[in-house]
């Protein structure tokens, strides 16, 4: 066997034998909430489509429309030849709808994450994060080089005490969290963070991922903000924003790798998008539904009320997490688990993720088929 294959090899058996080992499972989406698997179908709790945006008739009508127009790709970066007139709507239209001065936009979340970030910060500057927030953040601190101190999640205490004792040794700071976190489903504590941060001339950073659409986050007066999202849930696209000052966004351009090393979005994605924000902004009862199905869910089931979209019931073990989720599927209902690295150790869990589109009836189930579950009454 080639050396690199059975340095691998050994790897891939670690990671199996403490059951962390994953792969991508053929998934035929059907729709806004069901999916095909194995020619058998499930109603999907997994999806970050939240509203059904991938499947709304003029999401794919526009995005059809970009696709004739422009072609399947855009031949370049956006520095060279990739930037096709979509790009300056979209932009507009996202900074319209976050009220700031400009926006931009890049291949996925997890590129601007990692460019923002790596572009901002550098040596001699600090950054004060949430414990839980995503990996593409992490791993854009630790290509910026600045030092990072992280507090305990939705600490505001603890994120007090770090500034106070830390940020007077370092040039910048800045405080990263995310508006609704996505593995957990809970609020940060926004206005607060960023009274800390106004306190302590530092920058605060947020990540909208699953709150954009959803739920509409206020910052303080005169708080410089770095406010980031992706176009991949529930605008039901495929890339990145941010969203911030004009000279962010214009020092960005040129600064963050992400953007300037890797080619422009298709266009019809990038249609698609703007189609999708469309929606959001005309029909606001569609983006209230999410977070009334998770609470539907979370009412039947005894569980502390849904805050968001997201609803998860932490199992501790792999073991249990996957057979809870195999309990699920053998129902019909597509539910993964997550397990570690993604969560913390002892944190292996299911994830809900409601849709404006799933049906009562379907909640009610699933919320039945969970009550009488062995695994439920375990960690109760
Ligand atoms: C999904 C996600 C990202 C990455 O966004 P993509 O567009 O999927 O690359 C970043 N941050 C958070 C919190 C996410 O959940």
């Amino acid at each position: 066997m080639p050396a690199l294959d059975a340095v691998l090899v050994e790897k891939i058996a670690t990671a199996e034998s403490i059951r962390r080992l994953r792969a991508p499972y053929i998934t035929e989406r059907e729709g806004e909430t069901y999916v095909l698997r194995d020619n058998k179908d499930y109603v999907s709790f997994s999806c970050n489509d939240y509203l059904g945006l991938s499947h709304h008739q003029l999401v794919v009508d526009r995005a059809m429309e970009a696709l004739w127009r422009y072609g399947a790709g855009a031949g370049g970066s956006r520095l060279i030849t990739g930037n096709h007139p979509l790009y300056s709507e979209l932009e507009a239209a996202l900074a319209d709808y976050k009220d700031t001065e400009a926006a931009l936009v890049f291949g996925s979340g997890y590129l601007a994450n990692l460019g923002v970030v790596q572009a901002v910060m550098g040596k001699g500057d600090l950054i004060v994060a949430d414990r839980l927030i995503h990996a593409c953040l992490l791993d854009g601190a630790q290509l910026s080089g600045a030092k990072m101190l992280r507090f305990a999640h939705n600490d505001v205490s603890e994120a007090a005490q770090l500034l106070e004792e830390h940020r007077s040794q370092y040039k910048n700071c800045l405080l990263i969290t995310e508006t609704v976190f996505s593995m957990d489903g809970d609020v940060a504590p926004i206005a607060q963070l960023g009274e800390l941060a106004l306190q302590h001339d530092a920058w605060l950073m947020t990540d909208d991922a699953h709150g954009l659409g959803l739920l509409k986050t206020k910052y303080p007066e005169g708080l410089p903000t770095i406010q980031m999202g992706t176009l991949s849930k529930t605008l039901g696209s495929y890339g990145g924003y941010v969203c911030g000052s004009k000279a962010l966004i214009t020092f960005l351009q040129s600064q963050a790798r992400p953007l300037v090393y890797s080619t422009a979005l298709p266009p019809a994605s990038v249609a698609a998008a703007i189609a999708a924000l469309r929606v959001i902004e005309t029909e606001p009862e569609l983006t209230m539904m999410p977070l009334k199905k998770a609470r539907q869910f979370t009412q039947a089931l005894g569980l502390p009320k849904a805050t968001s979209a997201i609803v998860p019931l932490i199992l501790e073990t792999e073991e249990r997490a996957l057979s809870a989720a195999a309990d699920l599927l053998a129902e019909g209902f597509l539910v993964l688990a997550i397990r570690p690295p993604t969560v913390p150790v002892g944190t292996a869990r299911l994830r809900f993720a409601f849709s404006a589109l799933h049906e009562d009836d379907d909640i009610a189930r699933l919320a039945n088929v969970i009550r009488n579950a062995s695994w439920f009454k375990e960690t109760r």
